[in-house]
């Protein structure tokens, strides 16, 4: 059958975040004896005042298509609650509501980019947005960030990418960021946001994190920054992280309202509508959920430290300070010679079938010395984890 399937089809493979994290249930539904901390995914139940909004909504009726590009009553919620956020205005027409994060991330570059267009990816990167890129026949040029700028795009690096001789169409940023949760301290991000505005080329600000961010850092749009990148900048966020929304998918894109409808066309042809009682639901999130969300991001901070101190005393390992999002990206390279293993794909796979524990490998984030730990799980399932994690680094770096 295979003879069937398109070039552009065969050189696509499944996401790894979403397969691994699949795996990880399977095997637990089967009995073993298995821990993952796999899923960017909030481990809590969906607050209730959220819920109650959708099962009114499924009373009232709410069940049919909605306009391609959202409800206005969710729209007009995100372009208020985003004006005064980001100090920069924004109405219902600049506003789509998606089918999740992912998808607005999607629209946004069928959107901004042509065919052949080369897209600035900075890795450690979301594992989607390379395969993204290739799916619409854009190039993804990636740039490797290293330690030594913290895993950052520094103003140097974003002016050399700029100089060579094809020049991108696009920067895909990302704070916090999946996997390294890196949090972009705010004049950095006004130096990027600067560039952005001189060179003319077009920005998405994925800011799906942004309410989950830890003592001592702060989340910055470079919108708010520079305001005069508005029109070029396609802001994504949405409710899967910030009020355990993850299986409801919505997400939504702040834009220019020329790219904003072209967006909605592009989604008025491929699925229609986002579902219709998800966003009605996630409607009463953005207007009633700020508690919920704030008592959740509590817990997590409280998760990462405990998750910090019992890495600390791990040998052989690094692994940047978490400022936000919630991921533990840890660089466990020094021990493939010891372990056997050629790469973090073997890493994770030798520690899955000695110890039981599934993590995902660098390698589906261009960083195939690290692996990612989700810390969005009880803390049960976090020492669990890490006594395995531990008892496998303590065999072979001895
Ligand atoms: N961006 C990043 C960096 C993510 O980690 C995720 C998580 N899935 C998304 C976007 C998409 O989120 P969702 O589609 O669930 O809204
Ligand atoms: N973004 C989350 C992760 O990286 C959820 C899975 C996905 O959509 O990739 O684990």
């Amino acid at each position: 059958m295979a003879d069937v399937l398109s070039k552009r089809a065969r050189s696509l493979e499944p996401s790894l975040t979403l397969s691994l994290t699949a795996k990880a249930k399977d095997l637990k539904a089967k009995g073993e004896n298995v821990v993952g901390l796999t899923a960017g995914e909030p481990d809590f139940d969906t607050p209730d005042v959220i819920k109650e909004g959708a099962i009114e909504a499924i009373r009232r009726g709410e069940t049919k298509y909605t306009a391609a590009e959202g409800i206005l009553p969710l729209r007009k919620a995100v372009a208020e609650a985003y004006s005064e956020r980001l100090g920069v205005p924004y109405g219902p027409a600049d506003v789509v509501i998606s089918h999740g994060a992912k998808h607005s991330i999607y629209n946004a570059l069928f959107a901004l980019t042509d065919p052949g267009d080369e897209v600035l990816i900075l890795s450690p990167y979301w594992t989607s947005y390379p395969d993204m890129v290739k799916i619409l026949g854009a190039r993804p040029r990636i740039v490797e960030l290293t330690k030594k700028t913290e895993f950052k795009l520094t103003p140097e690096i974003f002016q050399k990418q700029l100089s060579r001789k094809k020049k991108p169409r696009l920067l895909m940023l990302n704070s916090p960021s999946n996997p390294a949760s890196i949090v972009y301290r705010r004049e950095e991000l006004e130096a990027i946001a600067r560039i952005v505005l001189e060179s003319g080329i077009s920005l998405i600000s994925d800011e799906i994190y942004e309410h989950l961010v830890f003592e001592g850092f702060e989340h910055h749009s470079p919108v708010s920054l520079v305001p005069q990148i508005r029109n070029r900048t396609v802001v994504v966020s949405g409710v899967s992280k910030s009020y355990s929304m993850t299986g409801w998918r919505v997400g939504y894109a702040l834009a220019d309202k020329d790219v904003a409808y072209r967006m909605a066309a592009f989604q008025a042809h491929a699925t229609g509508c986002p579902n219709s009682i998800s966003q009605w639901a996630a409607l009463e999130a953005i207007q009633k959920g700020a508690e919920a969300r704030e008592e959740m991001r509590v817990e997590f901070e409280k998760r990462k430290n405990l998750f910090g101190k019992r890495l600390e005393r791990i040998p052989s390992i690094w692994y940047p300070e978490p400022g936000g999002a919630f991921y533990y990206l840890v660089d466990v390279s020094k021990l493939y010679k010891k372990c056997n293993a050629k790469n973090s794909f073997d890493f994770c796979d030798k520690l899955l079938a000695e110890q039981g524990l599934v993590v995902i490998p660098g390698g589906a984030f261009g960083c195939d010395k690290m692996i990612r730990f989700s810390f969005a799980a009880s803390e049960n399932d976090i020492n669990r984890a890490l006594d395995r994690f531990e008892n496998f680094v303590k065999k072979y770096s001895s």
